[in-house]
Protein backbone atom coordinates (compact mmCIF):
# COMPACT_ATOMS: atom_id res chain seq x y z
CA UNK A 1 0.00 0.00 0.00
CA UNK A 2 1.23 3.49 -0.86
CA UNK A 3 2.27 5.77 2.00
CA UNK A 4 2.23 8.86 -0.22
CA UNK A 5 -0.97 10.77 0.73
CA UNK A 6 -1.43 11.93 -2.87
CA UNK A 7 -1.59 8.43 -4.32
CA UNK A 8 -4.41 5.92 -3.86
CA UNK A 9 -4.23 2.20 -3.40
CA UNK A 10 -6.10 0.40 -6.13
CA UNK A 11 -8.87 -0.59 -6.66
CA UNK A 12 -10.79 2.37 -5.28
CA UNK A 13 -14.47 2.43 -4.43
CA UNK A 14 -16.23 4.72 -6.90
CA UNK A 15 -19.87 5.76 -6.66
CA UNK A 16 -21.60 7.41 -9.63
CA UNK A 17 -25.11 8.76 -9.05
CA UNK A 18 -27.43 8.30 -12.01
CA UNK A 19 -24.88 5.93 -13.49
CA UNK A 20 -27.46 3.69 -15.11
CA UNK A 21 -27.54 5.65 -18.39
CA UNK A 22 -26.15 8.59 -20.34
CA UNK A 23 -23.05 10.41 -19.13
CA UNK A 24 -23.11 8.65 -15.74
CA UNK A 25 -23.01 5.23 -17.39
CA UNK A 26 -20.04 6.23 -19.57
CA UNK A 27 -18.25 7.52 -16.45
CA UNK A 28 -18.95 4.30 -14.56
CA UNK A 29 -17.71 2.15 -17.46
CA UNK A 30 -14.54 4.22 -17.71
CA UNK A 31 -13.69 3.67 -14.01
CA UNK A 32 -14.59 -0.03 -14.25
CA UNK A 33 -12.32 -0.46 -17.28
CA UNK A 34 -9.49 1.07 -15.23
CA UNK A 35 -10.00 -1.60 -12.55
CA UNK A 36 -11.85 0.33 -9.84
CA UNK A 37 -14.77 -1.06 -7.83
CA UNK A 38 -17.63 0.91 -9.32
CA UNK A 39 -21.19 1.13 -8.07
CA UNK A 40 -23.85 3.16 -9.83
CA UNK A 41 -27.01 4.42 -8.22
CA UNK A 42 -30.22 3.98 -10.14
CA UNK A 43 -33.72 4.87 -9.08
CA UNK A 44 -35.04 1.48 -10.16
CA UNK A 45 -32.19 -0.40 -8.46
CA UNK A 46 -31.45 -2.32 -11.67
CA UNK A 47 -27.85 -2.49 -12.83
CA UNK A 48 -26.50 -1.87 -16.33
CA UNK A 49 -24.79 -4.91 -17.83
CA UNK A 50 -21.45 -5.65 -16.18
CA UNK A 51 -21.83 -3.07 -13.39
CA UNK A 52 -22.98 -3.13 -9.76
CA UNK A 53 -25.91 -0.94 -8.73
CA UNK A 54 -27.65 0.24 -5.59
CA UNK A 55 -31.08 1.80 -5.48
CA UNK A 56 -31.10 5.50 -4.58
CA UNK A 57 -33.14 8.60 -5.18
CA UNK A 58 -30.99 11.66 -4.51
CA UNK A 59 -34.03 13.66 -3.40
CA UNK A 60 -34.35 11.36 -0.38
CA UNK A 61 -31.59 11.52 2.27
CA UNK A 62 -32.62 8.19 3.84
CA UNK A 63 -32.36 6.46 0.46
CA UNK A 64 -28.92 8.02 -0.11
CA UNK A 65 -27.76 6.89 3.34
CA UNK A 66 -28.97 3.34 2.72
CA UNK A 67 -27.20 3.22 -0.66
CA UNK A 68 -23.88 4.34 0.87
CA UNK A 69 -24.24 1.78 3.67
CA UNK A 70 -24.72 -1.00 1.10
CA UNK A 71 -21.71 0.16 -0.94
CA UNK A 72 -19.53 0.42 2.19
CA UNK A 73 -20.50 -3.11 3.25
CA UNK A 74 -19.56 -4.49 -0.16
CA UNK A 75 -16.47 -2.47 -1.07
CA UNK A 76 -15.50 -0.18 1.81
CA UNK A 77 -15.79 3.62 1.95
CA UNK A 78 -16.40 5.62 -1.20
CA UNK A 79 -13.16 7.28 -2.28
CA UNK A 80 -14.41 8.78 -5.53
CA UNK A 81 -17.84 10.36 -5.65
CA UNK A 82 -19.29 11.47 -8.97
CA UNK A 83 -22.49 13.46 -8.38
CA UNK A 84 -24.02 13.14 -11.83
CA UNK A 85 -27.77 12.61 -11.34
CA UNK A 86 -29.67 15.49 -12.87
CA UNK A 87 -32.89 16.57 -14.52
CA UNK A 88 -34.23 19.41 -16.62
CA UNK A 89 -37.69 20.97 -16.41
CA UNK A 90 -37.45 23.78 -18.96
CA UNK A 91 -39.85 26.69 -19.04
CA UNK A 92 -39.62 30.43 -19.66
CA UNK A 93 -39.53 32.44 -16.43
CA UNK A 94 -43.05 33.81 -16.63
CA UNK A 95 -44.47 30.31 -17.07
CA UNK A 96 -42.09 28.55 -14.65
CA UNK A 97 -43.89 27.39 -11.53
CA UNK A 98 -42.22 27.31 -8.13
CA UNK A 99 -42.48 23.51 -8.34
CA UNK A 100 -40.60 23.54 -11.69
CA UNK A 101 -37.87 25.53 -9.97
CA UNK A 102 -37.61 23.70 -6.66
CA UNK A 103 -37.81 20.18 -8.11
CA UNK A 104 -34.78 20.82 -10.34
CA UNK A 105 -32.86 22.41 -7.45
CA UNK A 106 -33.83 19.52 -5.19
CA UNK A 107 -32.42 16.91 -7.58
CA UNK A 108 -29.44 18.71 -9.11
CA UNK A 109 -28.15 20.84 -6.22
CA UNK A 110 -29.60 19.55 -2.94
CA UNK A 111 -29.20 16.01 -4.32
CA UNK A 112 -25.47 16.65 -4.76
CA UNK A 113 -25.34 18.06 -1.20
CA UNK A 114 -27.00 14.89 0.16
CA UNK A 115 -24.50 12.53 -1.46
CA UNK A 116 -21.55 14.79 -0.71
CA UNK A 117 -22.43 15.03 2.96
CA UNK A 118 -22.80 11.26 3.25
CA UNK A 119 -19.61 10.56 1.29
CA UNK A 120 -17.51 13.03 3.27
CA UNK A 121 -17.76 10.90 6.45
CA UNK A 122 -15.86 8.01 4.86
CA UNK A 123 -13.43 10.29 3.05
CA UNK A 124 -12.49 12.05 6.29
CA UNK A 125 -11.89 8.70 7.98
CA UNK A 126 -9.79 7.51 5.01
CA UNK A 127 -8.01 10.88 4.81
CA UNK A 128 -8.51 10.68 1.05
CA UNK A 129 -11.22 11.51 -1.41
CA UNK A 130 -12.14 12.82 -4.82
CA UNK A 131 -15.41 14.60 -5.53
CA UNK A 132 -16.52 15.44 -9.04
CA UNK A 133 -19.73 17.37 -9.50
CA UNK A 134 -21.30 17.25 -12.96
CA UNK A 135 -22.47 20.76 -13.75
CA UNK A 136 -23.15 22.19 -17.22
CA UNK A 137 -21.93 24.93 -19.54
CA UNK A 138 -25.37 26.41 -18.89
CA UNK A 139 -24.49 27.04 -15.22
CA UNK A 140 -22.08 29.83 -16.15
CA UNK A 141 -23.28 30.70 -19.67
CA UNK A 142 -26.99 30.89 -18.92
CA UNK A 143 -29.79 29.61 -21.11
CA UNK A 144 -33.29 30.92 -21.83
CA UNK A 145 -35.92 28.61 -20.38
CA UNK A 146 -33.46 27.10 -17.91
CA UNK A 147 -33.41 29.48 -14.93
CA UNK A 148 -33.98 26.50 -12.64
CA UNK A 149 -31.38 24.27 -14.28
CA UNK A 150 -28.73 27.01 -14.68
CA UNK A 151 -29.17 28.04 -11.03
CA UNK A 152 -28.73 24.46 -9.87
CA UNK A 153 -25.63 23.96 -12.01
CA UNK A 154 -24.05 27.28 -10.99
CA UNK A 155 -24.64 26.32 -7.35
CA UNK A 156 -22.42 23.27 -7.80
CA UNK A 157 -19.45 25.57 -8.41
CA UNK A 158 -19.90 27.22 -5.01
CA UNK A 159 -20.35 23.78 -3.49
CA UNK A 160 -17.07 22.41 -4.90
CA UNK A 161 -15.14 25.54 -3.96
CA UNK A 162 -16.52 25.64 -0.42
CA UNK A 163 -15.74 21.95 0.02
CA UNK A 164 -12.23 22.60 -1.23
CA UNK A 165 -11.78 25.29 1.41
CA UNK A 166 -13.36 23.13 4.13
CA UNK A 167 -11.69 19.78 3.45
CA UNK A 168 -8.83 20.61 1.08
CA UNK A 169 -6.22 20.06 3.82
CA UNK A 170 -7.50 16.49 4.33
CA UNK A 171 -6.34 15.24 0.92
CA UNK A 172 -9.85 15.63 -0.46
CA UNK A 173 -10.29 17.42 -3.78
CA UNK A 174 -13.56 18.69 -5.23
CA UNK A 175 -13.93 19.76 -8.83
CA UNK A 176 -16.67 20.59 -11.27
CA UNK A 177 -16.93 19.22 -14.79
CA UNK A 178 -19.10 21.38 -17.02
CA UNK A 179 -20.19 19.50 -20.14
CA UNK A 180 -21.61 21.27 -23.15
CA UNK A 181 -24.08 19.42 -25.37
CA UNK A 182 -23.61 15.68 -25.05
CA UNK A 183 -25.47 13.08 -27.05
CA UNK A 184 -27.75 11.48 -24.42
CA UNK A 185 -31.48 11.07 -23.81
CA UNK A 186 -31.45 14.54 -22.22
CA UNK A 187 -30.39 16.24 -25.47
CA UNK A 188 -32.31 13.83 -27.71
CA UNK A 189 -35.44 15.50 -26.30
CA UNK A 190 -34.46 18.71 -28.16
CA UNK A 191 -36.03 19.27 -31.59
CA UNK A 192 -33.80 18.63 -34.63
CA UNK A 193 -34.07 22.34 -35.42
CA UNK A 194 -32.80 23.34 -31.97
CA UNK A 195 -30.02 20.75 -32.12
CA UNK A 196 -28.83 22.24 -35.45
CA UNK A 197 -28.99 25.74 -33.99
CA UNK A 198 -26.84 24.70 -31.01
CA UNK A 199 -24.32 22.90 -33.25
CA UNK A 200 -23.81 26.14 -35.20
CA UNK A 201 -22.93 27.94 -31.93
CA UNK A 202 -20.43 25.29 -30.81
CA UNK A 203 -16.91 25.92 -32.17
CA UNK A 204 -16.38 22.13 -32.46
CA UNK A 205 -19.55 22.00 -34.60
CA UNK A 206 -20.93 18.88 -32.96
CA UNK A 207 -22.30 17.36 -29.77
CA UNK A 208 -19.90 15.15 -27.79
CA UNK A 209 -20.12 11.47 -26.95
CA UNK A 210 -20.62 10.72 -23.22
CA UNK A 211 -17.20 9.00 -23.23
CA UNK A 212 -15.52 12.35 -23.93
CA UNK A 213 -16.84 13.60 -20.58
CA UNK A 214 -16.08 10.32 -18.81
CA UNK A 215 -12.37 10.42 -19.59
CA UNK A 216 -12.02 13.90 -18.09
CA UNK A 217 -13.85 12.85 -14.93
CA UNK A 218 -11.62 9.82 -14.51
CA UNK A 219 -8.48 11.86 -15.07
CA UNK A 220 -9.61 14.43 -12.45
CA UNK A 221 -9.91 11.62 -9.93
CA UNK A 222 -6.52 10.16 -10.80
CA UNK A 223 -3.24 10.69 -8.96
CA UNK A 224 -2.15 12.93 -11.86
CA UNK A 225 -4.75 15.50 -10.73
CA UNK A 226 -3.90 15.44 -7.01
CA UNK A 227 -3.25 19.22 -6.83
CA UNK A 228 -6.37 20.34 -8.74
CA UNK A 229 -9.27 21.42 -6.54
CA UNK A 230 -12.07 23.96 -6.82
CA UNK A 231 -11.67 24.01 -10.60
CA UNK A 232 -14.34 24.10 -13.26
CA UNK A 233 -13.30 22.01 -16.24
CA UNK A 234 -15.35 22.63 -19.37
CA UNK A 235 -15.95 19.76 -21.81
CA UNK A 236 -17.98 21.73 -24.31
CA UNK A 237 -16.21 21.95 -27.67
CA UNK A 238 -15.39 25.60 -26.92
CA UNK A 239 -18.97 26.75 -26.38
CA UNK A 240 -18.32 28.45 -23.03
CA UNK A 241 -14.82 29.64 -23.96
CA UNK A 242 -13.30 28.36 -20.76
CA UNK A 243 -16.01 29.40 -18.33
P1 LIG B 1 -29.92 11.49 -18.61
O1 LIG B 1 -31.26 12.15 -18.60
O2 LIG B 1 -29.53 10.60 -19.75
O3 LIG B 1 -29.69 10.69 -17.23
C1 LIG B 1 -29.96 11.33 -16.01
C2 LIG B 1 -29.57 10.40 -14.90
O4 LIG B 1 -29.89 11.04 -13.64
C3 LIG B 1 -30.35 9.09 -14.94
O5 LIG B 1 -29.52 8.05 -14.51
C4 LIG B 1 -31.44 9.34 -13.93
O6 LIG B 1 -31.97 8.18 -13.33
C5 LIG B 1 -30.67 10.14 -12.88
N1 LIG B 1 -31.59 10.83 -11.97
C6 LIG B 1 -32.48 11.80 -12.27
N2 LIG B 1 -33.16 12.15 -11.15
C7 LIG B 1 -32.67 11.38 -10.14
C8 LIG B 1 -32.96 11.27 -8.75
N3 LIG B 1 -33.90 12.00 -8.15
N4 LIG B 1 -32.26 10.38 -8.02
C9 LIG B 1 -31.31 9.61 -8.59
N5 LIG B 1 -31.01 9.65 -9.90
C10 LIG B 1 -31.69 10.53 -10.66
O7 LIG B 1 -28.90 12.69 -18.46
P2 LIG B 1 -27.39 12.88 -18.98
O8 LIG B 1 -26.66 11.62 -18.90
O9 LIG B 1 -27.46 13.64 -20.23
O10 LIG B 1 -26.89 13.90 -17.85
C11 LIG B 1 -26.14 13.49 -16.73
C12 LIG B 1 -25.68 14.73 -16.00
O11 LIG B 1 -24.95 15.57 -16.89
C13 LIG B 1 -26.86 15.58 -15.49
O12 LIG B 1 -26.52 16.14 -14.25
C14 LIG B 1 -26.97 16.66 -16.54
O13 LIG B 1 -27.55 17.82 -16.03
C15 LIG B 1 -25.53 16.86 -16.93
N6 LIG B 1 -25.33 17.44 -18.24
C16 LIG B 1 -25.80 16.85 -19.37
C17 LIG B 1 -25.58 17.44 -20.60
C18 LIG B 1 -26.04 16.84 -21.87
O14 LIG B 1 -25.88 17.50 -22.92
N7 LIG B 1 -26.57 15.65 -21.92
C19 LIG B 1 -24.85 18.70 -20.71
C20 LIG B 1 -24.40 19.23 -19.46
C21 LIG B 1 -24.63 18.62 -18.28
P3 LIG B 1 -33.28 7.44 -13.95
O15 LIG B 1 -32.76 6.52 -15.03
O16 LIG B 1 -33.83 6.72 -12.78
O17 LIG B 1 -34.18 8.51 -14.49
Amino acid sequence: MSTDPTTSPSPRTVLVTGGNRGIGLAIARSFAAAGDNVVVTSRSGSAPEGLEAVQADVTDAASVDQAFTEVEERFGPVEVLVANAGITQDQLLLRMSEEDFTSVIDTNLTGAFRVLKRASKGMLRMKRGRVILISSVVGLYGSPGQINYASSKAGLVGMARSLTRELGSRNITANVVAPGYIDTEMTQQLSAELQDQYKKAIPAGRFAAPEEVAEVVRWLSSDAASYISGAVIPVDGGLGMGH
